[in-house]
């Protein structure tokens, strides 16, 4: 989509037209507010509900009313093999193999049981890496698990900060923390895409160097997945996690996921902690003692499916497989383009009501969100942002966030924003 923009209806309206992904935008459910539709930028925290989803639960409610105990085998799809049915989905977004991933629990309790893996410290090797501003119960989760281990979080976390007067963390600033650290390293977590500048991280890399300082890599890819094209496998991480609710677009607390290299998922030297639906499924009902658990991701599942919140999952994740990750992330770099210009142009008109964007202007270090912290009057802004029936979100202290989402947003819609904002300094 090579054009020059303009702040325009009728370039956005062009470039809606020219949008292969345009009929997404009919799958989902828009909310109302006073009788009309929003303009929805939040997807990055609460995905839309995909009109589809209806039926696929509807077809749960059945199969337990008219089969109940039996639909485990019996169903149109088995509840016993349940999570089966969102791998291949989950594999392509994530870039793995289909026993790399598995459909499970929730977010930060999935966390929990990754690191319980994959943080092991030892006396001279118990130091963790995260970045700064990471989301905050990912933050509780990594100081929790250093002091059930009897460490000092002050001590054992290393978080890596960007330098004085910037946003953004520099790849070099990371690489080079890690090698200073490499002797008392265990493990780096890192967020894919930082929740708060929509930072997107250089995964391949950080991947690379905490190998080559003998640690464990992992990712919480909250803001990541469905957002930028993933390849964990290729770039050798060790394992991730993620929730459903934001960019999957599976509804609220739906149903998580994790990501386990295949190089670990035979590993039973690794600690974990169990449950029967992580042992193999043939022997799973025989109830005997030792668990043996199942190769891959799947090994770590504790429960059996919540079946309602994985039919949801499924039927989002079909969406995603129809849409085709790559051409989601063509559009939204495009998109992502335009509402950076929107945002200049009313920047340049309006300097002392400036919207400073601290996400990077690369489009290799972001994905669809762009954060801003205005220069002043920022919470005025928002509010009349809401008040014109734009969800945008805000988070303390100061920072603006928008995602326009490449599934239902549309350039019509970030021109409105445009509008809004210029009519609101008039
Ligand atoms: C949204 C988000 C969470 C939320 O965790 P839940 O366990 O799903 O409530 C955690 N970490 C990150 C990075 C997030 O973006």
């Amino acid at each position: 989509m090579e054009r020059t923009l303009e702040n325009s209806l009728s370039c956005a309206r062009q470039l809606d037209d020219a949008d292969p992904l345009r009929k997404f935008r009919d799958h989902f459910h828009f909310p109302n507010l006073n009788g009309k539709e929003v303009i929805y930028f939040t997807g990055n925290s609460l995905g839309l509900f995909p009109k589809k989803a209806h039926s696929y639960v509807d077809q749960e409610f059945l199969d337990w009313k008219t089969l109940a105990v039996e639909a485990h085998l019996k169903a149109k799809n088995p509840w016993f093999y349940y999570h089966h049915f969102c791998e291949q989905a989950l594999a392509k977004i994530v870039g793995g193999n289909k026993e790399e991933v598995v459909a499970m629990g929730s977010l930060t309790s999935n966390l929990h049981l990754l690191m319980v893996s994959f943080y092991q410290p030892k006396k001279n090797r118990f130091k963790i890496i995260m970045e700064a501003n990471a989301f905050p119960s990912d933050q509780y989760a990594v100081e929790s698990q250093v002091r059930y281990h009897g460490y000092d979080p002050d001590e054992a976390i290393i978080v890596i900060k960007p330098r004085e007067g910037e946003h953004i963390i520099r790849t070099e600033d990371i690489v080079q923390v890690i090698d200073k650290n490499s002797e008392q390293l265990s493990t780096i977590m890192f967020g894919g895409v930082n929740y708060l500048t929509g930072q997107l991280f250089d995964m391949k890399t950080i991947a690379e160097a905490g190998h080559n300082a003998g640690a464990y890599v992992g990712f919480d890819l909250a803001h990541a997945i469905g957002n930028v094209p993933l390849l964990l496998h290729d770039w050798n991480v060790d394992f991730a996690c993620w929730c459903s609710y934001k960019y999957l677009n599976s509804g609220p607390g739906g149903v998580a996921g994790v990501f386990v290299h295949e190089k670990h998922g035979s590993d039973k030297s690794l600690p974990r902690f169990a449950g029967w639906w992580g042992n193999e499924e043939e022997t799973r009902f025989q109830m005997k003692k030792k668990f043996s658990p199942q190769f891959g991701a799947a090994g770590w599942q504790l429960s059996n499916a919540p079946v309602f919140a994985m039919a949801i999952h499924r039927a989002s994740l079909e969406i995603f497989d129809e849409a085709g990750i790559k051409n989601l992330r063509t559009k939204s770099e495009a998109l992502t383009g335009y509402l950076e210009f929107v945002i200049n142009e009313y920047n340049n008109r309006n300097p002392s009501a400036e919207l400073k964007i601290i996400t990077p202007a690369n489009t290799f270090e972001r994905g669809c969100q762009l954060s801003m912290i205005a220069a002043s009057d920022g919470q005025r802004i928002f509010n009349l942002l809401t008040a014109s029936g734009v969800m945008a979100d805000w988070r303390e202290p100061n920072v603006i966030r928008m995602a326009p989402v490449p599934l239902y947003n549309t350039f019509e819609e970030v021109w409105r924003l445009g509008q809004i904002l210029n009519f609101s300094q008039s």
